[in-house]
């Protein structure tokens, strides 16, 4: 499914030298490369600013604690994602309200989110599925008219561009109030371990972020809030350092992938492309089919058994899961997650697919739906 062992080859020397700086300065936590590489991101980003963390789940948690959030509270995140976005909203007593998606890009459904606004909303995650941003323009506009946060989770889709009618363009994560990403070593940018980030425009809440991930301390060894542990080490920030100025790259490669799989699957009826926000880039974290007409669990077995890997991202909805079960939800609920839960296939994406593998994933993938 990824291919991080070429990658790495590419940028070796860089990468090495990062880290063996880490290791001669010994300043293994909070050391110059977390600040490099913080400066870096923020110049790349555009946020005012980016405060590394310890993971991307810790980032949303951090983010929600920011807002002063309190039990009761809801928080409105699509049922179709990976689970951190709902888990730490749970985790921190508020209440998850979730909503379905769009058929076509999978992302949160506009309509959805307007009818579970209740008085009680105090936030809204959108999540930008798969590497390309929801429809901000009109979450942004629901933001504004019901005073709502928007924390984003931009962790499957750093380095996306989103265009506002005004003719503003905006990075992924740094639209909303807060945003938030991962470096976990699968996603676009991805260290050597744990990683993430929060980004804000806001100088307050950058303070507030920084000394909740920092144990609520402003001051060493005086609390002034509850906070966490959670930072990104230099080790990591280094080979994050290291790949940062290839990010462009690595995106065009996914790009320059997805294209060719679109273009091998888009008369076959039985595949669904992945369809496309109108004013988002996207960045392919993962490339996704919808299989119709087809059994996809099959398929994926078929394909396993010619040698190409395929995942299922998400096998199970927020609202069917065991430790999410909410008598508020039943199944039948939110029918498009639903849909694709049951029809979704990710074929191989990374930056180092050449065109040989390229035609052998695609031929044999329109094989084995014959
Ligand atoms: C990866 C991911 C996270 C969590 O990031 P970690 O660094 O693994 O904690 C959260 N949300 C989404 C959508 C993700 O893909």
């Amino acid at each position: 499914m990824v291919d991080l062992q070429t990658q790495y080859l590419r940028i070796k020397q860089d990468i090495d030298a990062g880290i063996q700086e880490v290791i001669d300065s010994a300043a293994f936590i909070k050391g110059q490369k977390v600040k490099d590489f913080q400066t870096h991101l923020e110049a790349y980003t555009g946020a005012k600013h980016v405060i590394p963390v310890g993971n991307g789940t810790d980032a949303l948690q951090i983010a929600l604690m920011a807002l002063g959030l309190k039990p009761g509270d809801e928080v409105i995140t699509p049922t179709f994602t990976f689970i951190a976005t709902a888990e730490v909203v749970a985790l921190l007593g508020l209440t998850p309200v979730v909503v379905d998606v769009e058929w076509e890009t999978m992302n949160m459904d506009i309509e959805s989110v307007r009818r579970a606004i209740t008085p009680r909303t105090k936030a809204i995650v959108p999540v930008h599925l798969f590497g390309q941003c929801a429809n901000m323009e009109a979450l942004m506009q629901i933001a504004r008219e019901h005073d709502l946060y928007i924390v984003e989770d931009a962790c499957q889709a750093i380095g996306a561009k989103y265009t506002f009618a005004n003719g503003e363009t905006k990075q992924a994560g740094t639209i909303g109030t807060i945003g938030c990403t991962s470096f976990f070593p699968s996603k676009n940018l991805g260290c050597y371990g744990d990683g993430g980030a929060l980004f804000t425009n806001d100088d307050a809440l950058a303070d507030r972020i920084q000394a909740i991930a920092n144990h609520g301390c402003r001051v060493r060894y005086h609390h002034d809030e509850i906070g966490v542990n959670s930072r990104l080490d230099s080790i990591q920030a280094a080979v994050l350092d290291a790949k940062l100025p290839h990010l462009d790259e690595y995106i065009a490669a996914r790009q320059k992938a997805a294209a060719y799989y679109d273009e091998a699957f888009r008369g076959c009826d039985r595949l669904l492309i992945p369809g496309h926000e109108a004013h988002s880039t996207h960045v392919y974290h993962q490339y996704t089919l919808r299989v119709a007409g087809a059994d996809r669990d099959q398929l994926r077995e078929r394909l396993a058994e010619r040698g190409v890997p395929a995942m299922i991202y998400y096998p199970v909805p927020l609202h069917q899961q065991k430790a999410y079960l909410d008598p508020r939800y039943k199944d039948g609920d939110f029918p498009v997650a639903e849909r694709l839960a049951s029809c979704v296939l990710s074929l191989p994406m990374h930056t180092e697919l050449d065109e040989e593998q390229l035609a052998y994933i695609t031929s044999n993938v329109l094989e084995a739906i014959r």
